[in-house]
């Protein structure tokens, strides 16, 4: 046998045992979240994995092994035993879809659980998409947007987030879920680490999965006002961190960050080269002073608008990336290749929407969480009054609370809220979403408050 055929089967044997202990680890990960399931435990232990990357890390000092590949290999691992003790979990989604069946069986629900306005878009909206049939957009076209309505974007952000953004600054998307997707699998390659602060909006850690990236949480509580510790992020970066996601006003919590810690986050980005992914899709819904990370001119930026939530196009399905032409031309060819480009008559139903006023949109939305916070206070929920957003996010001081058990038991009585555990560990907590009227806000407020009581 020659030497490169020794060789062969050697690296084949290797490889194979390294598949058979792949098997091995699995099926002990799987009995490890039977306990973690048995034991109310979160699937995710922070800890426990820093404790195994110290581990990795000497192990590869004293083999000789580049440690970033070593975190990388790890972090393939952790992703695997994550998404083998995920299996059937719940989250607010599931929530939904069983208070959707409900309402097919008869029963009356009262929505507090999904993010979406009660209110209906501009009748703009209505007249344009009736506009774009008789002016025949009804075609394919550039995969990047409409011209006409990424000039409109430039110019509307320009105006409204103190940057110089131009057209070739704006990537039209069909919502901000695909943008959040398209910038986290275009940008990262598996085995990247990616910092989330939590509690999030469960699509960033699903996108990041999905993608073979390693999610690293910077974990807040509402003792410390849902403010992330700048020291604990900066021991988190590595070699291989590249992304930090913003997203400010925050779905669950309401919170704003204050603009000097948000200056320091950006701070910290710049001098690690990593990317800013900013969710700002709720910014119309700022409450105190916000300021888009656009300002800060960071070419690694990322910027997430949408039109669902301020313009209540929810089912339009349009949303837009703001960033450097260098990221948007790697998000638009995923993009291409997924969709070819957003719905025509859509984005011409989002350029007329640009016209409308908002403000209104805005008013109704700080009542209706002012509703929400009178009617926690008077329960005694525990609860950081929101800056911004739909939602309130709120600590349930009960021995033994299980949002889960709860939203599921509460969903009997007809409301439907959040469990605070899809947003991460937050099995205490609920989010409560303001988009609904008054009278069924207060009503639902009403019944949650007897179901706690039980
Ligand atoms: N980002 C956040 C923080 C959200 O809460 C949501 C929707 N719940 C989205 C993005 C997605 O919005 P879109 O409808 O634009 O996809």
């Amino acid at each position: 046998m020659s030497n490169i055929d020794q060789l062969r089967n050697k690296i084949d044997e290797i490889t194979i045992e390294m598949l058979r202990l792949l098997k091995e680890r699995t099926e002990v990960s799987k009995q490890i979240g039977e306990l973690k399931k048995n034991s109310g435990l979160s699937v995710f232990d922070e800890k426990r994995e820093e404790q195994l990357r110290t581990e990795v890390s000497q192990i590869c000092k004293q083999i000789g092994l580049d440690e970033s590949i070593g975190k990388k290999f790890l972090n393939f691992l952790l992703n695997e035993s994550v998404k083998v003790q995920s299996d059937g979990k719940q989250t607010h989604l599931t929530i939904f879809l069983k208070a959707k069946t409900l309402e097919q069986q008869g029963k009356k629900i009262i929505h507090m659980e999904v993010g979406e306005p009660d209110f209906m878009p501009d009748p703009i909206v209505k007249s344009a998409l009736a506009e774009a049939y008789d002016k025949g957009l009804v075609r394919y076209g550039p995969a990047q947007g409409m011209p006409k309505l990424r000039e409109a974007l430039a110019q509307y952000c320009t105006k409204k987030f103190g940057a110089n953004i131009k057209t070739e600054n704006i990537l039209v998307s069909p919502g901000g879920r695909f943008s959040v997707f398209l910038a986290i699998s275009t940008l990262l390659n598996p085995g990247d680490e990616i910092i989330v602060i939590e509690p999030a909006w469960p699509a960033y850690r699903d996108c990041a999965a999905n993608a073979g990236v390693k999610v690293r949480t910077i974990a807040t509580t509402l003792e410390n006002n849902w403010d992330p510790s700048i020291s604990e992020i900066e021991s988190t970066v590595n070699s291989n961190t590249k992304m930090i996601v913003l997203n400010y006003p925050n779905n669950p919590t309401g919170k704003v960050l204050s603009p000097k810690l948000q200056d320091q986050i950006i701070e910290l980005a710049k001098r690690h080269d990593l990317y800013v992914l900013s969710d700002e899709i709720y910014s119309e819904y700022a409450f105190s002073e916000w300021n888009s990370v656009l300002a800060s001119n960071y070419p690694k930026a990322i910027v997430i608008q949408s039109f669902s939530k301020s313009h209540a196009m929810t089912g339009l399905r349009i949303g837009y990336t703001i960033t450097d032409p260098k990221i948007i031309e790697k998000m638009v060819k995923l993009q291409a290749l997924c969709i070819t480009n957003v719905a025509e008559p859509v984005q011409y139903a989002a350029l007329k929407a640009l016209e409308s006023d908002v403000t209104q949109n805005a008013k109704m939305v700080k009542s209706k969480i002012n509703i929400l916070v009178q009617e926690a206070e008077k329960m005694g929920l525990r609860f950081v009054s929101p800056d911004g957003a739909m939602y309130l996010f709120a600590k349930i001081d009960r021995p033994g609370f299980d949002g889960l058990e709860f939203t599921n038991r509460l969903l009997d009585h007809g409301v439907a809220v959040a469990p605070g555990d899809g947003f991460g560990s937050y099995k205490g907590f609920i989010r409560i979403s303001a988009c609904q009227d008054e009278g069924s806000l207060k009503k639902g407020m009403m019944i949650l408050h007897e179901v706690l009581e039980e």
